[in-house]
Protein backbone atom coordinates (compact mmCIF):
# COMPACT_ATOMS: atom_id res chain seq x y z
CA UNK A 1 0.00 0.00 0.00
CA UNK A 2 1.27 3.35 -0.92
CA UNK A 3 1.84 6.51 1.71
CA UNK A 4 -0.57 4.96 4.51
CA UNK A 5 -1.64 8.11 6.30
CA UNK A 6 -2.94 7.02 10.46
CA UNK A 7 -3.60 8.87 13.35
CA UNK A 8 -0.84 9.46 15.89
CA UNK A 9 -2.22 7.79 18.69
CA UNK A 10 -3.69 4.78 17.73
CA UNK A 11 -2.91 2.30 15.40
CA UNK A 12 -6.92 1.93 13.97
CA UNK A 13 -8.68 4.61 11.93
CA UNK A 14 -11.27 5.08 9.14
CA UNK A 15 -9.90 6.31 6.49
CA UNK A 16 -12.43 9.00 4.09
CA UNK A 17 -11.74 9.45 0.66
CA UNK A 18 -13.32 13.04 -0.18
CA UNK A 19 -13.01 12.62 -3.68
CA UNK A 20 -14.84 10.08 -4.24
CA UNK A 21 -17.40 12.01 -2.12
CA UNK A 22 -17.31 14.82 -4.91
CA UNK A 23 -17.23 12.57 -7.66
CA UNK A 24 -20.31 10.71 -6.10
CA UNK A 25 -22.23 14.14 -5.45
CA UNK A 26 -21.76 15.24 -8.70
CA UNK A 27 -22.78 11.62 -10.30
CA UNK A 28 -26.00 12.96 -8.80
CA UNK A 29 -26.12 16.02 -9.29
CA UNK A 30 -26.32 15.23 -13.41
CA UNK A 31 -28.92 13.04 -12.72
CA UNK A 32 -30.97 16.75 -12.19
CA UNK A 33 -32.78 18.76 -14.01
CA UNK A 34 -31.19 22.16 -13.86
CA UNK A 35 -32.73 24.19 -11.05
CA UNK A 36 -33.80 20.74 -9.18
CA UNK A 37 -32.00 21.23 -5.44
CA UNK A 38 -29.80 18.75 -3.92
CA UNK A 39 -29.99 17.79 -0.14
CA UNK A 40 -27.36 16.11 1.07
CA UNK A 41 -28.02 13.98 4.51
CA UNK A 42 -25.32 14.21 7.20
CA UNK A 43 -27.15 12.65 9.62
CA UNK A 44 -25.29 10.52 11.84
CA UNK A 45 -21.97 12.14 11.50
CA UNK A 46 -22.43 11.96 7.81
CA UNK A 47 -23.06 8.17 7.88
CA UNK A 48 -19.91 7.39 9.75
CA UNK A 49 -17.82 9.69 7.05
CA UNK A 50 -17.37 12.83 8.70
CA UNK A 51 -20.22 15.28 8.67
CA UNK A 52 -18.48 18.83 8.86
CA UNK A 53 -15.50 17.87 6.11
CA UNK A 54 -17.90 15.47 4.04
CA UNK A 55 -20.70 18.40 4.04
CA UNK A 56 -18.06 20.89 2.52
CA UNK A 57 -16.85 18.40 0.08
CA UNK A 58 -20.45 18.17 -1.20
CA UNK A 59 -20.65 21.77 -1.12
CA UNK A 60 -18.35 22.13 -3.68
CA UNK A 61 -19.67 19.48 -5.67
CA UNK A 62 -23.23 20.74 -5.83
CA UNK A 63 -24.98 20.63 -2.86
CA UNK A 64 -27.48 23.23 -1.59
CA UNK A 65 -28.69 22.25 1.64
CA UNK A 66 -28.07 19.60 4.05
CA UNK A 67 -30.30 17.25 6.32
CA UNK A 68 -29.50 16.15 9.70
CA UNK A 69 -31.50 14.25 12.42
CA UNK A 70 -30.53 15.99 15.42
CA UNK A 71 -30.14 19.57 16.79
CA UNK A 72 -26.80 18.52 17.93
CA UNK A 73 -25.82 17.57 14.63
CA UNK A 74 -26.97 20.74 12.71
CA UNK A 75 -25.08 22.83 15.50
CA UNK A 76 -21.99 20.79 14.43
CA UNK A 77 -22.23 21.81 11.11
CA UNK A 78 -23.17 25.78 11.66
CA UNK A 79 -19.60 25.80 13.89
CA UNK A 80 -17.96 24.16 11.44
CA UNK A 81 -18.36 27.14 8.82
CA UNK A 82 -21.23 25.27 7.01
CA UNK A 83 -23.40 28.30 5.38
CA UNK A 84 -26.28 26.02 3.38
CA UNK A 85 -29.90 25.97 4.49
CA UNK A 86 -30.04 22.85 7.14
CA UNK A 87 -33.17 21.00 7.98
CA UNK A 88 -33.84 18.42 10.87
CA UNK A 89 -35.43 15.76 9.42
CA UNK A 90 -37.65 15.59 12.62
CA UNK A 91 -39.07 17.52 15.42
CA UNK A 92 -37.07 17.70 18.67
CA UNK A 93 -38.00 18.51 22.22
CA UNK A 94 -39.80 22.06 22.65
CA UNK A 95 -36.62 23.30 24.96
CA UNK A 96 -34.61 23.08 21.72
CA UNK A 97 -36.42 25.77 19.94
CA UNK A 98 -34.01 28.67 20.75
CA UNK A 99 -31.06 26.66 19.86
CA UNK A 100 -32.88 25.63 16.43
CA UNK A 101 -33.42 29.34 15.56
CA UNK A 102 -30.04 30.79 16.99
CA UNK A 103 -28.29 28.40 14.66
CA UNK A 104 -30.96 28.95 11.52
CA UNK A 105 -31.67 25.05 11.65
CA UNK A 106 -35.07 24.31 9.92
CA UNK A 107 -36.97 21.60 11.84
CA UNK A 108 -39.68 19.43 10.33
CA UNK A 109 -43.02 19.99 11.82
CA UNK A 110 -46.35 18.01 12.17
CA UNK A 111 -47.62 18.76 15.06
CA UNK A 112 -49.18 21.80 16.73
CA UNK A 113 -47.06 22.16 19.75
CA UNK A 114 -43.99 22.07 18.37
CA UNK A 115 -45.31 25.01 15.49
CA UNK A 116 -46.49 26.50 18.51
CA UNK A 117 -43.14 26.74 20.25
CA UNK A 118 -40.92 27.06 17.50
CA UNK A 119 -43.19 30.04 16.46
CA UNK A 120 -43.27 31.67 19.45
CA UNK A 121 -39.51 31.60 20.10
CA UNK A 122 -39.52 33.21 16.56
CA UNK A 123 -41.33 36.57 17.87
CA UNK A 124 -39.72 36.58 20.70
CA UNK A 125 -36.02 36.59 19.22
CA UNK A 126 -37.04 38.93 16.06
CA UNK A 127 -37.07 36.09 13.97
CA UNK A 128 -39.47 34.39 11.14
CA UNK A 129 -38.97 30.13 11.98
CA UNK A 130 -38.77 28.39 8.56
CA UNK A 131 -40.02 25.03 8.83
CA UNK A 132 -40.50 22.06 6.62
CA UNK A 133 -44.02 20.68 6.81
CA UNK A 134 -43.88 16.99 7.07
CA UNK A 135 -46.54 14.63 5.43
CA UNK A 136 -46.94 10.74 6.14
CA UNK A 137 -48.15 9.47 3.08
CA UNK A 138 -48.01 5.48 3.95
CA UNK A 139 -44.50 4.96 6.12
CA UNK A 140 -46.52 5.42 9.54
CA UNK A 141 -42.93 7.19 10.76
CA UNK A 142 -43.54 11.04 11.24
CA UNK A 143 -45.61 13.95 9.74
CA UNK A 144 -49.08 14.98 9.18
CA UNK A 145 -51.74 12.24 7.12
CA UNK A 146 -52.94 13.88 4.11
CA UNK A 147 -56.14 14.10 5.01
CA UNK A 148 -55.00 16.01 8.14
CA UNK A 149 -52.47 18.70 5.58
CA UNK A 150 -54.96 21.63 4.88
CA UNK A 151 -56.62 21.40 8.86
CA UNK A 152 -53.19 21.52 10.11
CA UNK A 153 -51.80 24.34 7.90
CA UNK A 154 -54.97 26.25 9.28
CA UNK A 155 -54.60 26.21 12.63
CA UNK A 156 -50.55 27.17 12.33
CA UNK A 157 -50.65 29.51 9.56
CA UNK A 158 -52.21 32.87 11.48
CA UNK A 159 -48.50 32.62 13.37
CA UNK A 160 -46.48 35.23 12.28
CA UNK A 161 -43.35 33.60 13.33
CA UNK A 162 -44.03 30.69 10.77
CA UNK A 163 -42.99 30.00 7.75
CA UNK A 164 -43.03 27.43 5.65
CA UNK A 165 -39.93 26.72 3.16
CA UNK A 166 -40.95 23.21 2.37
CA UNK A 167 -43.03 20.28 2.34
CA UNK A 168 -41.96 16.54 2.27
CA UNK A 169 -43.05 12.95 2.28
CA UNK A 170 -40.48 10.01 2.68
CA UNK A 171 -40.86 6.76 0.83
CA UNK A 172 -40.99 3.47 2.86
CA UNK A 173 -40.22 1.36 -0.85
CA UNK A 174 -38.71 3.75 -2.86
CA UNK A 175 -35.84 0.97 -3.72
CA UNK A 176 -38.71 -1.25 -5.19
CA UNK A 177 -39.14 -0.84 -9.30
CA UNK A 178 -42.75 -0.97 -10.23
CA UNK A 179 -44.41 -1.20 -6.46
CA UNK A 180 -48.04 -0.56 -5.72
CA UNK A 181 -47.05 0.75 -1.99
CA UNK A 182 -44.63 3.41 -3.81
CA UNK A 183 -46.73 4.16 -6.09
CA UNK A 184 -49.46 5.00 -3.81
CA UNK A 185 -47.61 7.02 -1.48
CA UNK A 186 -46.51 9.03 -4.64
CA UNK A 187 -49.86 9.53 -5.45
CA UNK A 188 -50.94 10.73 -1.90
CA UNK A 189 -47.89 13.29 -2.13
CA UNK A 190 -49.34 14.98 -5.15
CA UNK A 191 -52.57 14.80 -4.20
CA UNK A 192 -51.62 16.56 -0.93
CA UNK A 193 -49.16 19.07 -2.50
CA UNK A 194 -52.10 19.92 -5.06
CA UNK A 195 -54.94 20.30 -2.47
CA UNK A 196 -52.36 22.25 -0.08
CA UNK A 197 -51.51 24.96 -2.95
CA UNK A 198 -55.31 25.05 -4.39
CA UNK A 199 -56.25 26.28 -0.96
CA UNK A 200 -53.49 28.55 -0.92
CA UNK A 201 -51.28 27.53 0.95
CA UNK A 202 -47.75 28.53 0.48
CA UNK A 203 -45.87 25.20 0.11
CA UNK A 204 -42.05 26.08 -0.44
CA UNK A 205 -40.32 23.47 -1.84
CA UNK A 206 -41.54 19.67 -2.42
CA UNK A 207 -39.62 17.01 -2.31
CA UNK A 208 -40.00 13.50 -1.75
CA UNK A 209 -37.20 11.42 -3.34
CA UNK A 210 -34.36 9.50 -0.93
CA UNK A 211 -31.24 8.09 -2.96
CA UNK A 212 -33.09 4.75 -4.53
CA UNK A 213 -36.26 7.24 -5.26
CA UNK A 214 -33.89 10.04 -7.01
CA UNK A 215 -32.17 6.94 -9.19
CA UNK A 216 -35.47 5.49 -10.05
CA UNK A 217 -37.67 7.46 -10.10
CA UNK A 218 -37.40 10.99 -11.51
CA UNK A 219 -40.31 11.81 -11.94
CA UNK A 220 -40.64 12.94 -8.17
CA UNK A 221 -37.67 14.86 -8.19
CA UNK A 222 -40.08 18.08 -7.41
CA UNK A 223 -38.13 20.72 -6.53
CA UNK A 224 -35.28 18.52 -4.67
CA UNK A 225 -34.11 15.10 -3.85
CA UNK A 226 -32.68 14.21 -0.59
CA UNK A 227 -29.62 12.10 -1.04
CA UNK A 228 -28.01 10.00 1.31
CA UNK A 229 -25.96 6.79 1.05
CA UNK A 230 -25.37 6.76 -2.62
CA UNK A 231 -23.17 9.99 -1.60
CA UNK A 232 -20.77 7.84 0.17
CA UNK A 233 -20.37 5.44 -2.79
CA UNK A 234 -22.93 3.04 -1.27
CA UNK A 235 -26.25 1.32 -3.66
CA UNK A 236 -29.28 1.54 -1.21
CA UNK A 237 -30.53 -1.66 -2.83
CA UNK A 238 -29.34 -4.28 -5.97
CA UNK A 239 -32.37 -2.08 -7.79
CA UNK A 240 -30.16 1.04 -8.54
CA UNK A 241 -26.98 -0.61 -9.12
CA UNK A 242 -27.18 -1.03 -12.72
CA UNK A 243 -27.85 2.62 -13.19
CA UNK A 244 -25.23 4.47 -11.44
CA UNK A 245 -21.77 4.19 -10.53
CA UNK A 246 -20.36 4.94 -7.49
CA UNK A 247 -16.89 5.18 -5.30
CA UNK A 248 -17.33 3.76 -1.59
CA UNK A 249 -15.44 7.00 0.15
CA UNK A 250 -15.03 4.49 3.81
CA UNK A 251 -12.21 2.20 4.07
CA UNK A 252 -11.41 0.32 7.97
CA UNK A 253 -8.13 -0.09 8.80
CA UNK A 254 -5.47 -0.52 11.47
CA UNK A 255 -1.93 -1.97 11.53
CA UNK A 256 -0.80 -5.37 13.58
CA UNK A 257 0.24 -5.25 17.11
CA UNK A 258 1.78 -8.22 17.53
CA UNK A 259 1.97 -11.61 15.92
CA UNK A 260 2.75 -14.87 17.40
CA UNK A 261 2.82 -18.67 16.16
CA UNK A 262 1.46 -20.67 18.78
CA UNK A 263 2.03 -25.05 19.26
CA UNK A 264 -0.90 -26.73 17.05
CA UNK A 265 -3.97 -26.91 20.07
CA UNK A 266 -3.42 -23.42 21.45
CA UNK A 267 -6.70 -21.22 21.64
CA UNK A 268 -7.73 -18.11 20.77
CA UNK A 269 -9.18 -15.27 22.37
CA UNK A 270 -12.06 -15.15 25.04
CA UNK A 271 -13.65 -18.64 25.32
CA UNK A 272 -10.90 -20.35 23.05
CA UNK A 273 -14.16 -20.58 20.23
CA UNK A 274 -10.92 -21.15 17.79
CA UNK A 275 -7.84 -23.80 18.06
CA UNK A 276 -4.71 -23.80 16.08
CA UNK A 277 -5.54 -26.69 13.70
CA UNK A 278 -2.07 -27.48 12.33
CA UNK A 279 1.82 -25.93 12.77
CA UNK A 280 2.85 -22.68 11.24
CA UNK A 281 -0.54 -21.17 11.74
CA UNK A 282 0.62 -17.39 12.52
CA UNK A 283 -2.06 -15.53 15.17
CA UNK A 284 -1.86 -11.27 14.57
CA UNK A 285 -3.57 -8.63 16.61
CA UNK A 286 -5.46 -5.56 15.38
CA UNK A 287 -6.55 -3.01 18.08
CA UNK A 288 -9.98 -2.54 16.91
CA UNK A 289 -13.02 -4.11 18.49
CA UNK A 290 -16.59 -3.83 19.14
CA UNK A 291 -16.74 -0.46 21.05
CA UNK A 292 -15.35 1.03 17.62
CA UNK A 293 -18.00 -0.48 15.71
CA UNK A 294 -17.03 -4.07 14.75
CA UNK A 295 -20.07 -6.27 15.49
CA UNK A 296 -18.87 -8.93 17.64
CA UNK A 297 -21.27 -11.28 15.49
CA UNK A 298 -18.67 -11.24 12.86
CA UNK A 299 -16.49 -13.31 15.34
CA UNK A 300 -15.35 -16.50 12.94
CA UNK A 301 -17.15 -14.90 10.23
CA UNK A 302 -15.26 -12.68 8.94
CA UNK A 303 -11.86 -11.42 6.72
CA UNK A 304 -9.41 -8.99 6.61
CA UNK A 305 -6.69 -7.91 4.24
CA UNK A 306 -3.06 -7.78 4.63
CA UNK A 307 -0.50 -7.57 2.12
CA UNK A 308 -2.82 -7.82 -0.34
CA UNK A 309 -4.35 -11.21 0.42
CA UNK A 310 -7.51 -12.14 2.69
CA UNK A 311 -6.84 -13.95 6.26
CA UNK A 312 -9.92 -15.13 8.14
CA UNK A 313 -10.43 -13.40 11.45
CA UNK A 314 -10.32 -16.13 14.28
CA UNK A 315 -11.38 -16.15 17.48
CA UNK A 316 -14.51 -13.95 19.39
CA UNK A 317 -13.69 -10.23 19.04
CA UNK A 318 -13.23 -8.29 22.20
CA UNK A 319 -14.30 -5.11 23.12
CA UNK A 320 -10.70 -3.33 21.45
CA UNK A 321 -9.27 -5.79 19.79
CA UNK A 322 -9.53 -9.09 17.45
CA UNK A 323 -7.45 -11.83 15.68
CA UNK A 324 -6.56 -13.46 12.27
CA UNK A 325 -4.78 -16.28 11.27
CA UNK A 326 -2.43 -16.65 8.79
CA UNK A 327 -1.79 -19.46 7.10
CA UNK A 328 2.12 -19.95 6.66
CA UNK A 329 1.46 -22.90 5.11
CA UNK A 330 0.14 -21.30 2.07
CA UNK A 331 1.85 -18.18 2.21
CA UNK A 332 2.26 -17.72 -1.50
CA UNK A 333 -0.35 -15.56 -1.24
CA UNK A 334 1.18 -13.58 0.61
CA UNK A 335 3.02 -10.08 -0.23
CA UNK A 336 6.09 -9.51 0.28
CA UNK A 337 7.20 -11.42 2.77
CA UNK A 338 5.07 -14.23 2.89
CA UNK A 339 4.59 -13.86 6.77
CA UNK A 340 2.51 -10.85 8.93
CA UNK A 341 4.54 -8.71 10.49
CA UNK A 342 4.32 -6.32 13.53
CA UNK A 343 2.86 -2.82 11.68
CA UNK A 344 1.68 -4.46 8.62
CA UNK A 345 -1.64 -2.95 7.43
CA UNK A 346 -5.09 -4.91 7.97
CA UNK A 347 -7.69 -3.76 5.78
CA UNK A 348 -10.95 -4.00 7.56
CA UNK A 349 -13.39 -2.42 4.75
CA UNK A 350 -11.52 -0.95 1.45
CA UNK A 351 -9.04 -2.15 -1.41
CA UNK A 352 -5.70 -3.18 -0.74
CA UNK A 353 -3.70 -3.90 -4.03
CA UNK A 354 -6.00 -6.47 -6.04
CA UNK A 355 -8.53 -7.20 -3.25
CA UNK A 356 -11.61 -5.50 -1.55
CA UNK A 357 -13.70 -6.28 1.29
CA UNK A 358 -17.29 -3.84 0.67
CA UNK A 359 -19.16 -2.67 3.31
CA UNK A 360 -22.09 -4.74 1.52
CA UNK A 361 -19.96 -8.14 2.07
CA UNK A 362 -19.60 -6.85 5.80
CA UNK A 363 -23.66 -6.07 5.77
CA UNK A 364 -24.37 -9.35 4.76
CA UNK A 365 -22.10 -11.29 7.01
CA UNK A 366 -24.04 -9.53 9.91
CA UNK A 367 -27.30 -9.42 8.17
CA UNK A 368 -28.00 -6.17 8.43
CA UNK A 369 -27.57 -3.04 5.47
CA UNK A 370 -24.23 -0.99 4.24
CA UNK A 371 -26.00 1.91 6.17
CA UNK A 372 -25.50 0.55 9.73
CA UNK A 373 -22.21 -0.73 8.71
CA UNK A 374 -20.34 2.59 7.80
CA UNK A 375 -22.76 4.13 10.81
CA UNK A 376 -21.25 2.32 13.62
CA UNK A 377 -17.67 3.01 12.53
CA UNK A 378 -18.22 6.05 13.82
CA UNK A 379 -17.90 6.31 17.21
CA UNK A 380 -13.89 6.13 18.86
CA UNK A 381 -12.09 5.77 15.57
CA UNK A 382 -10.18 9.03 14.22
CA UNK A 383 -11.27 9.57 10.33
CA UNK A 384 -8.05 10.25 8.25
CA UNK A 385 -8.97 12.33 4.92
CA UNK A 386 -7.39 11.53 2.33
C1 LIG B 1 -31.86 9.47 5.74
C2 LIG B 1 -32.95 10.09 4.95
C3 LIG B 1 -32.79 10.34 3.57
C4 LIG B 1 -31.61 9.81 2.79
O1 LIG B 1 -31.85 8.42 2.58
P1 LIG B 1 -30.87 7.53 1.70
O2 LIG B 1 -31.58 6.23 1.59
O3 LIG B 1 -29.60 7.40 2.46
O4 LIG B 1 -30.71 8.23 0.41
C5 LIG B 1 -33.79 11.03 2.92
N1 LIG B 1 -34.90 11.45 3.58
C6 LIG B 1 -35.10 11.20 4.90
C7 LIG B 1 -36.34 11.69 5.55
C8 LIG B 1 -34.16 10.50 5.61
O5 LIG B 1 -34.37 10.23 6.90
Amino acid sequence: MSAIKYPKNRWAWVEIDLNAIRKNTRAFKSLLARGTKMMCAVKADAYGHGAVECAKAMASAGADQFAVATVDEGVELREGGVTQPILMLNESPVESVATLLEHDIMPSIYTTDFAFAYGEQAVAMGKVGKYHLAIDTGMTRIGVLPEEAIEFRHSIDFHRGLECAGTFTHFATADVIGDWDFKQQARRFEDTIVALRQAGFECGLAHCDNTPGTVLHPEFHYDMCRLGIGLYGLQPADTTAPRISLAPAMSVRARVTRVVNPAVGEGVGYGLTYRVPKPNIQIATVPIGYADGLARVLSNNMDVIVNGARARQVGRICMDQFMFAVDVNSVRAYRPAGRVERGDVVTLIGRDGEEEITADEMAARRDTINYEVVCNFSQRLDRVFV
